[in-house]
């Protein structure tokens, strides 16, 4: 079997073993970016379909035709997204995990309703307060949750975060809990390689896992 499938499985395992007594699904993204079709394809053919892309222009390229004859697959945009990029990333995306500003809620929902798409949003907060990095301030949340929904009409399923690097991704992912709670979202994307473990402890709904599946990216 294919080292890519097996990592999978294992996690899979370690997954079951940690949900065991609870009853929320935790659904693995595979995360893609970076390798071509040919590595990716053992886990289509072995039945996996969640998985995740950082860049437009290259998940068009790698996925447009394979998606057509693979109804089942999902495909999760996790990377920033463009406004310019946004009609590419209608017709092809199933959710989209980077929302975090009006101006592309906004033109998500024009593209949407020209291409009679509904994607599934989760809005990315900026759970560390880095200046550097995309996502929402967690004070500015419940307003933007509402615009999204109220006035755009989007499908807003959850909230998505990338805690600091080099940090204990716990207190993060707690805060996070609280935040989509506090908003009445259920769906949480949060974990990578590193602490997905720790994430499904506070029970994210998706872990986006790329390394730890597919080996380094050169
Ligand atoms: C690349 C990436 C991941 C996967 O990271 P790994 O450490 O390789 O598991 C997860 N989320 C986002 C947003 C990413 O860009």
């Amino acid at each position: 079997m294919h080292s890519s499938v097996i990592n999978l499985q294992d996690i899979q395992k370690e997954i079951h073993l940690k949900n065991k007594k609870k009853t929320f699904k935790t659904e693995i993204i595979a995360v893609s970016k970076t390798f071509s079709l040919e590595q990716i394809k053992p886990l289509i053919d072995y039945g996996h379909n969640h998985f995740g892309e950082n860049k437009v222009q290259e998940a068009v390229d790698k996925w447009k035709l394979i998606k057509k004859t693979n109804s089942n697959i999902n495909l999760h945009l996790i990377g920033k997204l463009q406004t310019n990029k946004v009609k590419y990333a209608v017709p092809l995306f199933d959710y989209i995990h980077s929302v975090d500003n009006e101006k592309l809620a906004e033109k998500i929902s024009i593209e949407e309703k020209k291409h009679r798409r509904k994607i599934k949003i989760f809005i990315q907060v900026n759970i560390g307060d880095e200046s550097q990095k995309n996502g929402i301030d967690p004070k500015l949340l419940r307003n933007f949750y509402k615009k999204c929904v109220d006035d755009m009409n989007l499908n807003v399923v959850g909230l998505m975060c990338i805690p600091p690097l080099n940090t204990d991704s716990k207190t993060y992912f707690n805060h996070m809990t609280v935040l989509a709670k506090d908003i009445g979202l259920t769906e949480l994307s949060m974990g990578m390689s590193s602490d997905y473990l720790d994430a499904i402890e506070y029970g994210a709904s998706f872990v986006r896992i790329g390394t730890k599946i597919f080996g380094n990216r050169s």
